[in-house]
């Protein structure tokens, strides 16, 4: 089973990844990820995205699907969860495409469907272990030791983007870039919607309800 997962900054997309790669038995698929790896393995495709960022150039769109169709080859048949890819209408196409070339395709698209003002609250709040990435917030989630994790006893701190002045820029980016590919799925009826702003044990829940997880 794959999935694409979209959702705003803060909308706990993150998170819901993290549960459903802790219960099932998912990998996660970010291009960041995908481009280190490449490049570390210095394969074909990892050395022409590695040309185009040494120019400080946007890895192409075909570049980047061969990419993740690389990494897919590669997962023996897990479950992939996509997490900020496609980024485009362009991209989703192209890997509905390559998906289908390989006799496989997204099972589900999941939208974390946030309201703005609950979630400037719930960014502002949170904290980010410096060492593991744990996420905390200093009012649902607060760590019991205080500015330290409580799995790795790094510190915690602010990341400059969950500042209140950046999150409304973050949420207009968002809007603009990520907003025609939801309507381009909406459009084949392949999105389902999740109410992100419930406590992440319910998002959770939404989210096997849909996949047919749930016993
Ligand atoms: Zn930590």
């Amino acid at each position: 089973m794959n999935l694409i997962l979209i959702g705003a900054p803060g909308s706990g997309k993150g998170t819901q990844s993290r549960l459903l790669i802790d219960k099932y038995n998912f990998v996660q698929l970010s291009t960041g990820d995908v481009l280190r790896a490449a490049i570390s393995a210095k394969s074909d495709v990892g050395m022409t995205a590695k040309c185009y960022m040494d120019q400080g150039k946007l890895v192409p769109d075909d570049v980047m699907i061969a990419l993740v169709e690389d990494y897919m080859s590669k997962q023996s048949g897990k479950s992939v969860i996509f997490d900020g890819f496609p980024r485009t209408v362009a991209q989703a196409e192209s890997l509905d495409s390559m998906l289908k070339k390989n006799a496989a395709r997204i099972d589900h698209i999941v939208y974390f469907k946030i309201n703005p003002q609950i979630l400037v609250k719930r960014l502002t709040g949170r904290r980010t272990c410096s060492q593991c990435g744990e996420i905390y917030h200093v009012e649902t989630k607060p760590s019991s030791k205080g500015h330290l994790c409580e799995k790795c006893g790094g510190s915690l701190t602010q990341r400059a983007d969950d500042k209140e002045e950046v999150i409304g820029e973050r949420l207009a980016q968002f809007e603009k870039n990520t907003g025609p590919t939801i309507e381009f799925y909406r459009g084949q009826k392949r999105l389902v919607e999740v109410d992100s702003m419930q406590e992440p044990e319910v998002v959770f829940k939404q989210i096997e309800k849909v996949l047919d997880l749930a016993n």
